[in-house]
Formats: structure tokens, sequence, C-alpha cells
């Protein structure tokens, strides 16, 4: 824990599992446990189990560089994200537990004719759908960010895609604060047990089996991020997901410097300064699939040579960390949400390099679907896992890359 950030979360003891559950999650990381929450709070749903294989939170949750925006491509991901992002600004409130939520917008630079093209049609879609981005210029962009190179290399800077809704949050303070909250209200969590393999009776799945033994169930959650294929494998699910490593990156604190979040998708880079002023650093996934967290000398080398030509000064500065997280990659940079081809089985998978945005809203959404018995909500029926069989897919490649 960071020295500013004295609160501790006090879950219940650990207990036995219970030998069946109404509702049990897989996955103890944010959309797991905000969809315990929202289970328990909004629709009286208590006996349920949050399922964790290693420690609360401690998946890509942990491991995310925190940005939260609305500023998609399509109108699908637009109304979605920006749900999101109305409700993480009342997060802290929900919770009476201070999630960090900071609002310093984000600028994305355009470098060719085609991007501002791009960013012209999302800030009028964002526009649309009530999030605030326009585009600005060269100008504008040297007031808002003055140590900003604009002409780095062989890609000046043309314009700006600035979204004031941009912000970031503190992670692991959005995953406790679901977690102690749902714990309240009655919800088991329990970590270091992990789902092995699953019973499968008659199109349901009945037991979930787990390192710590076998527990029935009414229906199962699945929120296991970069671990979606292979708990699908086990129940032979198929899915368009492809699982790549991606990572990230800080150095020693500065002093503060800049405000907004800071992005480049053709220098794929983003470079943004915490609350505690360190500069974190993040790009595309690495170029191969990979079940593996480990940090590559190539990625860094890479990384920094954009990050450095954006901000020429950080030539000097020294790195503290870099690590990595799996991310689930779909072709059309959306998610899956909703059923899976087993009547009471529950996907929330192929969240890739951008669900931290998501969490309120993936809980919201996954525990509305839960207590109705199966009925989809708005808001997640274009996510289905069937839009790949009936060519319905969410393009929001383009306005994902670096930017996350
Ligand atoms: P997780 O937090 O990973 O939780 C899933 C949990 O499931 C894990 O704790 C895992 O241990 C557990 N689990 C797995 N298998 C089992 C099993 N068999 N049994 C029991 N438990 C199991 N998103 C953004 O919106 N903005 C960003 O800036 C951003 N940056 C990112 C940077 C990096 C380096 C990475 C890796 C990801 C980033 N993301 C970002 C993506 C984001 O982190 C994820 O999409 C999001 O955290 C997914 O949340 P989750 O709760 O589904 O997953």
């Amino acid at each position: 824990l960071s020295s500013e950030y004295p609160v501790e979360v006090d879950l219940p003891a650990p207990k036995e599992l219970k030998p069946a559950y109404d509702v049990v999650i897989i996955g103890g990381g944010g959309h797991g446990l905000a969809t315990a929450y929202y289970l328990a709070k909004y629709h009286g749903v208590t006996n349920v189990a949050v399922l964790e294989k290693s420690y609360l939170g401690g998946g890509n949750t942990a491991r995310n560089t925190a940005v939260i925006r609305s500023n998609y491509l399509t109108s699908e991901g637009v109304r979605f994200y920006a749900e999101s992002v109305r409700m993480f600004k009342e997060l802290s409130n929900e919770f009476d537990f201070n999630i960090m939520y900071s609002e310093r917008g984000q600028l994305t630079l355009a470098h060719t004719d085609a991007t501002v093209r791009a960013f012209r049609q999302r800030a009028e879609v964002n526009k649309h759908f009530g999030g605030r981005t326009e585009m600005i210029d060269r100008q504008q962009i040297r007031e808002l960010v003055p140590c900003l190179n604009l002409d780095p290399g062989h890609i000046p800077v043309l314009a700006g895609l600035w979204h004031i809704d941009g912000a970031t949050a503190r992670h692991d303070a959005v995953a406790w604060g679901y977690a102690k909250q749902a714990a309240k209200r009655g919800v088991e969590i329990h970590q270091l047990t992990e789902v092995q393999d699953f019973i499968v009776e008659n199109g349901r799945v009945t037991t979930v089996r787990t390192n710590r033994g076998d527990v029935r169930c009414g229906c199962v959650v699945q929120a296991v991020a970069g671990a979606s294929s292979l708990l699908m494998n086990k129940l032979n699910i198929k899915a368009p997901i492809h699982t790549y490593p991606l990572q990230a990156m800080v150095t020693q604190p500065f002093k503060p410097f800049l405000d907004p979040l800071v992005s480049s998708s053709a220098l794929h880079c983003y470079v943004q300064q915490t609350s505690r002023g360190e500069i974190v650093f993040g790009g595309g996934s690495d170029p191969y699939p990979l079940y593996n967290t480990r940090s590559t000398l190539d990625l860094k080398e890479s990384l920094l040579a954009h990050a450095i030509e954006m901000f020429p000064f950080m030539a000097g500065a020294k790195l503290m960390r870099q690590w990595a997280g799996s991310t689930d990659m779909t072709p059309d940079y959306s998610p899956i949400m909703g059923h899976s081809p087993l009547d009471n089985y529950y996907l929330d998978a192929g969240w890739g390099t951008w669900g931290f945005k998501a969490t309120p809203i993936c809980g919201w959404t996954m525990a509305e679907l839960v207590a109705s018995g199966g009925k989809v909500p708005e808001l997640i029926k274009p996510f289905a896992l069937e839009r790949f069989s009936t060519f319905r897919q969410v393009n929001e490649m383009g306005a994902t890359a670096a930017s996350h």
C-alpha cells in the first residue's frame, strides 16, 4: 500500500466452502466482485460465492494502468462505456471508500490525415451519447501539455482528440471497495480457491470442482479475464479469443508536470503521471500469443524510445518497475458478455486490454442478467458470443489500440 492510502480492507475470516450456492462467481477481480456486490445490494441475492484462485484483485485488476474513458467508435461501445464512466464518478460515495477517482482528461494524438478523420467520427459519436469529446489543434495541444514534443521524428502531431471525461482511479481500491461491500451483505469471498473443472448435466453446470472440493451451484458467472479460454475449453465452449501478454512500466516519482493522460496510437504508447508523481507507460500487447506474465527488454526499449520522442526530458528518468498481465483479445476488440451455450453459465470474457474502465457497468449488467434468470440487459446485447457466427461484430479496434 502507498503511504498516502491508509485504508485497510477488513474482510471476514476465511471459512469452509458451503456445499451449494445460488450463484458461484469464478474470479475475484473487479468484474467478479462487482457482480457479487450488485447482486447482493440491488437484487437481494446473497447466497453467492466468489472463488478466486489467487488473491483478491491480484489479476489484471492489479496490473492495469487504470485508464477510464468512453471515447469509443461504435454507438454500442460508447453507450456502454459512458454508463461505466458515469458509475465510476459515484463509486467512492457508493462504497463510502475513496477509490481516488481523478478526472484529468485524455488526449489522443493524431499523426496522419486518416487518424484525424477517424477522430472526428469518434468525437461526434461520443457527443451524441453525452460524452465530452472534441477535436483540438496543435496550439490547443501545446497549451494543454506544454512539455509534449509536437514534432516527433518522422510523424508530426496534426491534431488531438480531447476527451474531457478521461480519468483514472486507484484500481486496487475498486476491487477492495466491491469486496468489502459485498462481504458486508453476506457474499462469501474465497481466495486461494481455484476452479479446476465442472460437472455438466442436461446442458447445465450443476457442480463446480475446486482445489478445495466440489460446490453445487444454481448458476455460474465466469469473470476470469486472461484465463477465459482455459475455463471455456473445459466446457467445450468455443470463442475466438487469443491471449497475449500486455506490459506496462513505471518510473521514479517526479514533481507534477502532466495532468491529462496522453496517448498516441501511431507511436504505440501512452503516458500518464500518477498521484504519487510516477510516470506510467503502456502500449500495445506483445506481438505473439502467450500465457506468461514476464517482462521483456524488447518492449521496454521500443516503448521507451517512443515515450522519449513524445517527452524528450524523460530520457534521464529511472524505471522502477515493469510488469505484465494476460489479456484475452477478441477479433473486434469488444468483450463477450451474456449467455454461453450452457443454460446457467454466464460469460464476462474477452476483456483484452480495456476492461478496467468497464468494471462497474459489467458488475451491474451481469448482476441484472443473473437476477432476472437470464434476461439480457439491452446495454450488453451487442456483446453476445453469437455475434461471431452471425457476423455482427462491434469493431472497436481503431478506438482501442494503445489507448486501452
Ligand atoms: P482480473 O482482475 O484478472 O480478475 C480475474 C480473476 O480470475 C483473477 O484474479 C484470477 O486469479 C482469477 N482466476 C482465473 N482463473 C481462475 C480459476 N480457474 N479459478 C478461480 N479464479 C480464477 N483496462 C482499462 O480499462 N484501462 C487500462 O488502462 C488498462 N490497462 C491495462 C494494462 C495492463 C498491463 C493490463 C494487463 C491490462 C490492462 N487493462 C486496462 C485491462 C484490464 O486490466 C482488464 O480488462 C480488467 O482488469 C479485467 O477485470 P477482471 O476482473 O475481469 O479480471
